[in-house]
């Protein structure tokens, strides 16, 4: 390991990934921590890193709270209802009573907002969106953080979580590699905010071949924010819980400005409107929840492909109609232009302008992800003036490793935050990690080189497996002695389409499929120990599959783990087709031991503090 240098850094705030969370942890650890050493290690570079890197034409959580609009109780209702019941109100009610902070300092730091011209407020977009020029929202964000840390790193991708080896399950910082240099570095640090995104290409994407890396959420989003958390022991929520979304079709487009403010809708290829068509059977699967309004996002979903199931396909959004109107065409465009460049590239390559033909949508692969209309993720710590015994160990979104936090996409059961939710909870994680630092909880930490020196062989050892295998290569990159990280990434990607209930099913899984599907995942994590990597960016995308691959574990296991159909339109257990509201109106929770690899699983009562407290008061 001779020509790897090893760069140490101690510090006392870490955070690994500076996407929209990361950006708000740091920025705000330097608020409540004057004197602390604050550093932030970003895979890509904080500028335009992300899921929210190309830009966005929306924000979609603000309450407007200064205008009445909506209270933080009512968002917590929203995200319950959308996610059939299984949210953590506490963690949503702590994120919506600071959201509308976070979005007023975006304001100052000079993000475009659009403005009712009449009213003098945000435009809303919808009761939750406000519409933003968003092409720089990435760069603004980006240099609140920069102006915060003690140093930003670029191009290091954090592989894996150090402990303390004095106190058990205490976290003692963080290892990886730089992708430019080869370097390997070390962070010791007293506190770790984990803020690495969501998880995109562990299920086969509808993209492939020419069309590969086309995928709704990032393709660069690689799971590590519950890969890292996974491995050190820290207990996941929800990972069952993957995300399918309907998009405009090859480009992945978002569909939200057009159903809210240009009032477009879906129809069927013989122009009907097929929702309702669905309702009886719906209603058989979940009951009563295909009443609640809105229509939780799975439901309609569900629709979606039953319809195309029963050959009504393809669903198209019916844009004739509103881009008659010059101004709402304008906005139509731009709403790509500013967020989903390909999909206006899309239509132009297939002829489509969305003013004389209705272009299609489609369902897309599952994604993991704790920030959208999903709550996959890490389990943490509530804050203390909300939180159940159940959910409080604390510090305000701690994990169940010591000194280990999370925020946005890595936080279970916290659905609907959306960029400014993710960096608000950055915030609250960042203060939390500050006050766990000033109650000398992160005295003592011992990391020795031998754990360091430990990791830096491991880390490394995709290039030395290449640099020998590569010997024995047989016809282009086929070798008996290695794998390449795509070889690795398409296996992986087809064990999850095809048991763990991607498209290759129409989202169909069952009892048996997942058993299959653990064994092959299994195997795949034997034969990953031979991913060969040609270069430092082949070691990144080998070290991206590994994250992928454990994350994948971790989703099959609790897919297994939940007998019943929860939300029919995100996947379907066919063994247990009805939701069950007697013997799973819970969380779900899960455990990797690291020593053994194995993970264990357990039900978590689902608290409804919201009308609860309601009730009581009124009582
Ligand atoms: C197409 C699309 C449209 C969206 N539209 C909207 C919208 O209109 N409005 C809205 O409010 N929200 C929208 N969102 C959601 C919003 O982008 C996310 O909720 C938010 O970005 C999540 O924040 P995060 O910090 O958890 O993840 P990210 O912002 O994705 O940040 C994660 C960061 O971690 C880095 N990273 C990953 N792994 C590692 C590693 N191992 N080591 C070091 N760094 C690592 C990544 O490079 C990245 O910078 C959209 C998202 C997408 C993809």
């Amino acid at each position: 390991m001779a020509s790897h240098k090893t760069r140490y850094e101690d510090c006392d705030v870490l955070v690994v990934g500076g996407g929209m969370a990361g950006t708000g942890a740091t920025f705000e650890a330097r608020h409540w921590g004057r004197d602390l050493k604050i550093i932030c290690v970003e895979k890509a570079n904080i500028d335009r890193s992300g899921a929210v890197a190309q830009g966005l034409y929306a924000i979609n959580c603000y309450m407007g709270m200064q205008w009445g609009e909506n209270q933080p109780e009512d968002h917590v209702r929203y995200a319950r209802n959308d996610l059939m019941g299984m949210v953590r109100e506490d963690l949503g009610y702590d994120m919506a009573r600071h959201v509308d902070s976070t979005v007023h300092m975006f304001d100052e730091w000079g993000l475009p907002m659009m403005k009712n011209e009449k009213t003098g407020r945000y435009l809303r977009e919808g009761k939750w969106q406000i519409m933003i020029h968003g092409e720089s929202y990435k760069p603004i964000v980006a240099e609140a953080a920069k102006k915060s840390a003690d140093k930003i790193y670029n191009r290091i991708m954090i592989t894996h979580l150090l402990m303390d080896e004095e106190q058990k399950n205490r976290i003692g910082g963080a290892v990886g590699f730089n992708m430019r240099t080869g370097d390997f570095h070390v962070f010791r640090a007293k506190t770790v905010i984990v803020a690495a995104g969501g998880a995109s290409h562990i299920f086969k994407p509808r993209a492939v071949g020419e069309g590969m890396g086309r995928t709704w959420y990032a393709p660069w989003s690689n799971g590590s924010a519950y890969a890292l958390p996974i491995a050190v022991g820290a207990k996941m929520t929800q990972m069952e819980n993957r995300i399918v979304l309907c998009r405009f079709k090859d480009g992945y487009g978002p569909v939200g400005a057009y159903f809210l403010h240009l009032k477009t809708y879906t129809q069927n290829a013989n122009g009907e409107n097929y929702e309702k068509k669905w309702y009886d059977q719906t209603k058989e699967l979940v009951g009563e929840y295909i009443d609640h309004h809105p229509t939780p996002t799975c439901l309609r979903n569900h629709a979606f492909i039953q319809e195309t199931i029963a050959g009504g396909g393809p669903i198209q959004m019916v844009t004739t109609e509103a881009f008659q109107d010059p101004h709402l065409e304008t906005v139509g465009w731009e709403n790509f232009l500013g967020m989903t460049v390909g999909q206006a590239v899309v239509w132009a390559s297939q002829n489509i302008d969305p003013k004389y033909t209705n272009p299609e949508l489609t369902t897309s692969e599952p994604y993991v992800m704790g920030s959208h209309a999903t709550c996959s993720g890490a389990w943490v710590s509530g804050p203390e003036d909300l939180s159940p015994p159940e959910y409080f160990w604390g510090y305000n979104r701690m994990l169940t490793v010591d000194g280990l936090f999370g925020a946005g996409d890595t936080v279970g059961g916290s659905a609907h935050k959306f960029s400014s939710g993710s960096f608000t909870e950055g915030r609250l994680a960042a203060k939390a990690a500050v006050k766990y630092i000033q109650d000398q909880k992160a005295e003592g930490i011992k990391v020795t080189d031998k754990q360091c020196d430990d990791f830096k062989e491991t880390i490394f050892k995709p290039l030395e497996t290449y640099t020998v295998a590569q010997n024995e290569i047989t016809g282009g990159t086929v070798s008996p002695s290695y794998i390449s990280p795509i070889q690795g990434l398409q296996r992986l990607q087809r064990i999850m389409d095809e048991y763990v209930g991607g498209i290759a099913t129409n989202y169909m899984t069952n009892g048996n499929m997942l058993k299959r599907g653990l064994e092959l995942l299994a195997w795949l994590e034997e034969d990953l120990e031979k991913v060969g990597a040609e270069d430092l960016h082949q070691l990144m995308r080998a070290w991206e599959l590994k994250h992928r691959a454990l994350t994948s574990q971790c989703v099959t296991e609790h897919t297994m783990f939940r007998e019943e159909t929860r939300w029919p339109g995100y996947y379907y257990r066919g063994d247990h087709m009805k939701l069950d509201d007697d013997n799973w109106h819970c969380l779900t929770v899960s455990r990797r031991d690291p020593e053994t690899g194995k993970f264990t699983l357990e039900k978590v009562p689902v608290y409804h503090i919201v009308d609860e407290n309601e009730k009581k008061k009124a009582s």
